[in-house]
């Protein structure tokens, strides 16, 4: 631990950790820069944006068994989102990077690897690469704006610095490849954490995030629309961005006052069997849509996506489709996958069923990235079972989603009253088998009807009641059951 003083305010500024460089005075947020035991002045730093994240400078915890505080941390902005970097002191005299992205977290240390590295521009999501002797995927290639810092850091940032980083995942495993200071990358690697599993201690309290950022984090709540007044729901600090179910504005919750992104660009109202604010009980516990969208594949066929919200349990996806419901997770732990026909998640094989673009026709509510009509996706699709496995390829960034499939019955029971039940498929098709059954019948005897019309027909007829009308009865038996 090193003791200076301010060299603008003369405020105490401490190093705790020896591989600090520079420390942003809490004072007046001058760069203070350790500088062979001088220090200097580097001007004022940008304050960090009010956010609603649980961590603080002060926070502590522990990761595989050694205990560590939170002394720094770079604010970061990309053009879909914003993201924290936490520079983590453990108590072994270590340094590490806890990184916050909504809500999904990483630890990970600095390794040197003596390898050859890919050069940044080379990167696309999705490729494979060896790295530190393991096998790891391109998830997300960005360019970054530090917008702001605290406490103590490694490095020398500030306004005008620019992270280029590459993320690579394995399974749980997580890699960052991190081009912003040389050609040569610097590694980072770790894994997915769950901020539950680091116990944490000197959280930030739900009052102290309402009181610093107006409203409580990760609780559904009524923001006026900006374009046009109507109230919508969102979660605050989870989900960035929400397109008004009213008038379809783009609204931007992530800044302190919800912003309109964009009025022009508005979509059509579309029918959807679940609506925006539809609460499911699932379990005890209850879960909300906040966000409904509409895809598009290359073929024509358009699907519907609803994002589910608990605010414990995180995101949830229900997709309703042709062949019927699915419930979507978002995969932390990758499968393993290089390009071909298969795939591998933990012991399940799954084999590609398609290759499609997927296309967004329509979106309302609130989502936890950014999303607007028009955005497209490369999709590969994987079976295992009546499960799919499903890699959403953009220029920046690949992600990796299971989903199983869902009764209707399951979404009735969930949902109660608030589904629009006549959206529902029936409850039972077996109506449905039995006119397939009778057409099949039709066209298998179309030869036989010409020639002797007469008898044929008799019988024919006979063999699509003795069909039809038992499926007839019993699904009429079923409607008064359900
Ligand atoms: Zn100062
Ligand atoms: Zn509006």
């Amino acid at each position: 631990m090193q003791n200076v003083s301010c060299p603008s305010c003369g405020a105490p500024v401490v190093f705790k950790s020896h591989a600090s460089v520079m420390a942003v005075c809490e004072y007046c947020k001058t760069t203070v820069l350790k500088d062979a035991d001088a220090v200097r002045d580097m001007g004022r730093m940008s304050d960090v944006l009010e956010d609603y994240s649980p961590l603080q400078i002060g926070t502590s915890g522990t990761y595989s068994g050694t205990g560590f505080t939170v002394i720094g941390r770079i604010q970061l902005r990309y053009e879909g989102g914003l993201w924290n970097e936490w520079h983590v002191l453990c108590d072994d005299g270590r340094t590490a990077w806890l990184s916050e992205a909504s809500g999904q977290y990483t630890f990970t240390f600095e390794k040197d690897g003596g390898e050859a590295l890919p050069s940044f521009e080379d990167l696309r999501p999705a490729q494979s690469h060896v790295l530190l002797g393991q096998q790891f995927f391109a998830a997300d290639i960005r360019v970054a704006d530090c917008i702001g810092g605290q406490g103590e850091l490694p490095f020398r940032v500030g306004r005008g610095w620019q992270a280029r980083v590459a993320d690579f995942r394995g399974g749980k495993r997580f890699l960052t490849l991190d081009y912003s200071e040389s050609e040569r990358p610097k590694i980072y690697a770790g894994e997915a954490v769950e901020l539950d599993q680091l116990k944490c201690q000197l959280l930030r309290d739900d009052d102290t995030v309402r009181d610093s950022a107006g409203k409580i984090r990760s609780k559904v709540e009524p923001l006026n629309c900006p374009s046009c007044g109507s109230s919508v729901r969102f979660v605050p600090g989870v989900t960035r961005e929400i397109i008004c179910p009213s008038c379809r504005a783009q609204v931007d919750t992530s800044a302190r006052i919800a912003v309109v992104l964009d009025a022009g660009h508005r979509m059509a109202k579309a029918e959807t069997t679940l609506e925006l604010g539809a609460q499911a009980k699932i379990g005890n516990a209850a879960h909300e849509i906040i966000g409904v969208m509409k895809r598009r594949d290359d073929e024509g066929t358009v699907w519907t996506e609803y994002l589910m919200y608990h605010p414990r349990g995180g995101f949830t996806w229900l997709i309703e489709t042709d062949e019927g419901w699915f419930r979507t997770k978002v995969l932390d732990d990758w499968p393993q996958w290089s390009g071909g026909g298969n795939a591998k998640l933990g012991a399940q094989n799954f084999s590609k069923l398609y290759d499609y673009t997927a296309e967004v026709v329509f979106a309302a509510g609130a989502f936890n990235w950014l999303v607007k009509a028009g955005d497209k996706v490369q999709v590969a699709e994987f079976k295992n079972g009546s499960n799919r496995l499903a890699a959403e390829l953009t220029e920046h960034e690949l992600t990796w989603s299971l989903s199983a499939p869902l009764p209707p019955d399951q979404i009735r029971a969930w949902f109660g009253t608030t589904v629009k039940a006549a959206k529902l498929p029936p409850k039972t098709s077996i109506l449905k088998i039995a006119k397939y059954f009778v057409y099949g019948l039709l066209i298998f005897n179309f030869v036989p009807l010409l020639f002797s019309f007469g008898t044929t027909w008799r019988v024919l007829a006979f063999a699509a009641a003795a069909i039809y009308i038992p499926a007839w009865i019993l699904s009429l038996m079923d409607r008064e059951a359900s």
